[in-house]
């Protein structure tokens, strides 16, 4: 019992302890310490795991898959947030799938996969709109926002960004806000370019400016909320804005700004701040200070950071080079710019396939289980009703149209079948009596129904052991189980029932009778040689008066 006890304040004492920690991580991630807030979260969820803490499991991965968004690691925050999804999934759980999802869609597009980031961020808010959930549609907004964004459309951009804001503001999460106006800002930038691009100046002006509003105001609130990873963003993004409307000295202050904020900032951070700026400087026309910086950034390639990265920076130094007249060096620039071009495409090729992969894996099997399981219904049903088909095919063969009996090609088959027979049977003849009366008398189509009666009669009196088979014309086979006394007994049944059968019905004065031989596995041993001797025995039945059995 104390044990017991133990166990359970053990487990909710780490319980809470791994909750306060999951929050200090996000507060790391919101306080621009991302990557603390990474190695956090790690361990918190590997102490999880080896719980078998699978909840807390998956709160880690989607927490993670946000730092992992932050640090650059996109592709890693993919498997994590990935096996969140499926998790909530399968708990049933549409809050935090849909906050899983959210990022897992983010991540995806981050990896150049807008399609399925699309169908996950509309999945998310689906989720999210279901719940009524105002953060997690917040989310999901602005993550289809940021996809519009990416698809250069800024209108709808625009539009789901600030929705997502609207959602932040009316639940007074600052941290969304602010991240969300960061967004926003980027889509008028977006907007803006595109009205540059089209000559429209003044449009593209305005757009631009009112860039900067948002993003200045994404700026006060990451200030106040102490958040460095997005006040860095947005004096990044203000100094691209600024350096596009042509204001230079605006743009290389935000980025002397930044510099207060690259505390706890890492190598891939650092390497875009110093070609950002190099940028700025370049476009500026101040070449011996971009250079400086993108040689210093150059040099910081040894530490780390991605093909990305020193595309941008390569790409920048050979321009630096080249406005100061470095023209080999700026050659040399520009061919390691472009080895690093190649090296990105081919990693991120490699990437998306193994994602793509992973993605359509899962989806691929999820959909395979589907369709298989609906597909073995069909194919059962399927199957059946061909078997059924099938069987009435093979009967039809083996059927008499006019009595619907067996027909003569399937006593051949079970002749076949006979010939091994180890059980007694019987054969029985039957022929119908002066049937050639009845056409004559009555008329063939009498004659015909006569027949068809008879066929009736047969199926009626049988028992399930015997058959009955149209051998041709008026002329009836019985297969019959047993030995000719029983079989005689069975025939004897059949005689009367046709001759007491109420022809009148068919036709007034109508009267039918029929004769029987039969003869059994005792007086032969082949089904030929039985079959003749029932016929021998209904001569001889047609010979002594007919309407009778001779066995
Ligand atoms: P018995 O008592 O000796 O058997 O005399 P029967 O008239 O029945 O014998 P027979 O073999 O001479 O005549 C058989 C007649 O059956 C001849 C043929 O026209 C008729 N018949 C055969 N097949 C059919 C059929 O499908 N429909 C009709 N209506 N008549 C048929
Ligand atoms: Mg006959
Ligand atoms: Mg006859």
């Amino acid at each position: 019992m104390l044990v017991c006890d133990m166990q359970v304040i053990d487990t909710l004492a780490f319980t809470q302890q791994a909750d306060s920690s999951l929050q200090k991580a996000w507060h790391f991630g919101c306080t621009g310490r991302s990557l603390e807030a990474l190695t956090l979260a790690g361990e918190i969820l590997a102490d999880a795991r080896a719980r078998g803490d699978d909840r807390l499991a998956a709160r880690c991965d989607t927490d993670i898959a946000w730092y992992c968004f932050q640090t650059g690691k996109a592709e890693l925050g993919l498997t994590h947030v990935r096996r969140a999804v499926d998790f909530w999934k399968s708990t049933g759980e549409p809050a935090e799938e849909a906050y899983a999802r959210a990022y897992f869609g983010w991540l995806l597009l981050e990896m150049g996969l807008p399609e399925e980031a699309i169908e996950e961020a509309t999945r998310a808010l689906d989720l999210a709109d279901r719940i009524a959930d105002p953060k997690a549609q917040s989310l999901a907004t602005n993550v289809i926002g940021i996809i519009f964004w990416y698809n250069k459309q800024p209108d709808r951009a625009i539009l789901m960004s600030e929705r997502s804001v609207e959602l932040a503001r009316s639940i007074g999460d600052k941290t969304y806000e602010c991240w969300w106006l960061v967004n926003l800002g980027g889509a008028h930038s977006e907007g803006g370019y595109i009205a540059q691009a089209l000559g429209q100046p003044e449009e593209g002006r305005r757009m631009l400016t009112r860039a900067l509003e948002l993003t200045d105001q994404a700026l006060d609130l990451a200030i106040e909320l102490g958040d460095s990873w997005a006040a860095r963003i947005c004096l990044g993004n203000n100094a691209d804005y600024y350096s596009h409307l042509g204001e230079h000295d605006k743009a290389v202050r935000c980025m002397e700004r930044y510099q207060l904020f690259q505390e706890n900032s890492y190598v891939r951070d650092r390497q875009q701040f110093l070609y950002t700026l190099g940028q700025i400087y370049n476009n500026h026309g101040k070449f011996e200070e971009a250079r400086s910086v993108l040689i210093e950034a150059m040099e910081s390639i040894g530490e780390g950071g991605s093909f990305d990265s020193y595309i941008q920076i390569y790409f920048y130094l050979s321009q630096a080079h080249e406005g100061l007249g470095q023209f080999d060096l700026a050659l040399e620039a520009h061919k390691k710019y472009h080895q690093a071009y190649l090296q990105n495409s081919a990693e991120r090729t490699q990437q998306r396939a193994r994602l793509a992969e992973i993605y359509y894996e899962t989806k691929r099997l999820k959909e395979v289980a589907e369709t298989e399981a609906k597909r073995a219904d069909t194919l059962e049903a399927s199957y059946q009703k061909l078997q059924e088909e099938t069987d009435i095919l093979a009967n039809a063969v083996y059927l008499d149209a006019l009595t619907g009996l067996y027909n003569r090609k399937y006593l051949d088959s079970r002749f076949k079948e006979l010939t091994s027979e180890k059980r007694p049977y019987s054969i029985a003849m039957l022929d119908v009596d002066h049937f050639k009366s009845v056409n004559d008398n009555f008329s063939h189509m009498i004659g015909d129904q006569v027949l068809s009666a008879i066929g009736t009669i047969l199926r009626k009196q049988l028992r399930i052991t015997d058959q009955a088979i149209r051998f041709g014309g008026e002329e009836f086979v019985v297969l019959l189980a047993g030995t000719p006394r029983g079989a005689a007994d069975v025939c004897e049944r059949l005689r009367t029932a046709v001759e007491q059968w109420n022809w009148s019905e068919i036709c007034n004065g109508l009267r039918v009778t029929i004769s029987i031989g039969v003869a059994g596995t005792l007086s032969a041993n082949s089904p030929t040689e039985i079959l003749a001797s029932a016929d021998q025995n209904l001569y001889t039945a047609k010979k002594t008066g007919r309407n009778r059995v001779v066995a």
